[in-house]
């Protein structure tokens, strides 16, 4: 099977290229293997929250310019334009997002930390200016026993900011029944059981009768796995302002941005192999001529270009044993830290871990490398690079995007 082009991996950064190609008329097949860390996230996009000394970035696109060398966004032609490209990229698959690259906002994280961000999903509890908290009353809205949505910690964080907080809760017949397996009562099944059973009226009744006096009610964002029809319902039901705040994984709103993501690369006559996993290329030199994959036994997909976006450890794009770290499916050379494993981590967990840097090798043009030759049409996107640590910086959905579309304009070139 022959395509234009190929990617590798099917998380945001896989799933921009794919549909900026399809987009640009390509013929784009997409394998992916399983999960991707979008449901993990946090219904926020980062693009750069902290500077190298650990400041607030008040202004990602000024702060950018003052990155190191190794970063991979020193890979990006103009980050100003892409950033606006990314934001129409979510727009055209249904994905409503508020904010700018030029001037980040606050969202307010599953433990109550506000953190500096790029983007946020419609709905998503945010405030403009985290030095003055615009609410004074807050109702924690939980429902019954979901250990996933933190309130204790959220109240915390909220009154170490001088907001009023009081911690409430509700249930309906149809969520007790998911209360008789503990394992049961997660993010996604209460969207599920909220959206199968039509309960959006109900909700909003039990909300209205508690949220009388508050000047915003917070609520887990457990609602709309499919699109933002059912999140946006309900808080338009509701009497007072009213915003979600991201659960711990599983993330229905990370969940969302994938489903409507892929849908909109299929819609755009893209391929997606899904739950297959590449395991060989097969190269001729300095390129690479096709792949093979787990499932799909004796047949090779063929493609003039390569896209690279299978993620870090945590998705198996990057994978790690006693002596070294490797790259498992094309075999591409790794930014690593040497043989001594003991430089490769910092026993402090609040510490900068040097791990986080490792990535795949990349030229200029964001090219892999193997065996230290550059790749002419294998490019490199998302959390695979190296070069940066997102925990500290909280940059990682603006790389993912960004590096993605830089990786499409070097292909379309
Ligand atoms: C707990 C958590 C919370 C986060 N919260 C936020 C947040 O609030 N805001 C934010 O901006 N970022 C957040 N992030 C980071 C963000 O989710 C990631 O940076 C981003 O999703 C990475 O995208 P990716 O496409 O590079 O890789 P991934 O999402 O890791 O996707 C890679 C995909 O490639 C597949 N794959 C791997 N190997 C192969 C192979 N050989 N063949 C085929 N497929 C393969 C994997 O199965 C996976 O589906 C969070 C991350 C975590 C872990």
């Amino acid at each position: 099977m022959k395509f234009d082009v190929i990617i590798i991996g099917g998380g945001l950064s896989g799933l921009t290229a794919g549909i900026a190609l399809a987009e640009a008329g390509k013929d784009v097949a997409l394998v992916s293997a399983g999960q991707s860390t979008l449901h993990f996230g946090g219904g926020s996009l980062d693009l750069l929250g902290y500077d190298e000394q650990g400041n607030e970035v008040k202004n990602p696109l000024d702060a950018i310019s003052n990155l190191n060398g190794n970063h991979p966004y020193k890979k990006i032609e103009d980050v100003s334009r892409l950033a606006g490209v990314a934001k129409k990229v979510l727009e055209r698959a249904g994905i409503a997002t508020a904010g700018e690259a030029n001037h980040n906002h606050w969202r307010v994280s599953p433990i109550g930390a506000l953190l500096p961000t790029w983007l946020s999903l419609e709905g998503m509890a945010t405030v403009e200016d985290a030095g003055t908290m615009p609410w004074k009353r807050v109702a924690l809205v939980n429902v019954v026993n979901f250990l996933d949505f933190p309130t204790k910690f959220l109240a915390a964080g909220l009154r170490n900011r001088g907001v009023e907080v009081d911690v409430k809760a509700f249930t309906l017949p149809e969520l007790e029944q998911l209360r008789k397996s503990p394992t049961e009562m997660r993010s996604t099944n209460i969207a599920k059981v909220i959206e199968t059973n039509n309960l959006i009226a109900k909700i909003a009744n039990e909300v209205n009768d508690i949220a009388g006096g508050y000047d915003m009610v917070l609520l887990p964002a457990v609602l709309g796995i499919g699109s933002s029809e059912t999140s946006r319902h309900l808080l338009k039901a509701i009497k007072v302002p009213a915003n979600y705040v991201a659960t711990l994984p599983p993330s229905v709103p990370g969940v969302r941005m994938q489903t409507l993501l892929r849908k909109r690369f299929t819609a755009l006559g893209g391929t997606f192999f899904t739950g297959d996993q590449v395991i060989e290329g097969n190269f001729e030199g300095d390129t690479l001529k096709g792949v093979k994959t787990a499932k799909l036994d004796g047949t090779t997909l063929e493609a003039d270009n390569f896209v690279l976006a299978t993620g870090s450890f945590m998705s198996r794009g990057l994978v790690a044993d006693y002596n070294h770290v490797y790259e498992p499916a094309l075999g591409v050379d790794v930014e690593d830290l040497g043989l001594d494993r003991n430089t490769w981590s910092k026993i402090d967990v609040t510490e900068s871990q040097p791990y986080m840097e490792m990535g795949v090798k990349t030229d200029s043009c964001l090219r892999c490398q193997r065996a230290g030759n550059t790749i002419a049409n294998l490019y490199a996107a998302g959390s695979i690079l190296g070069g940066h640590n997102s925990i500290k910086r909280l940059d990682s959905a603006g790389v993912d995007m960004l590096t993605a579309l830089q990786a499409v304009n070097n292909i379309l070139k």
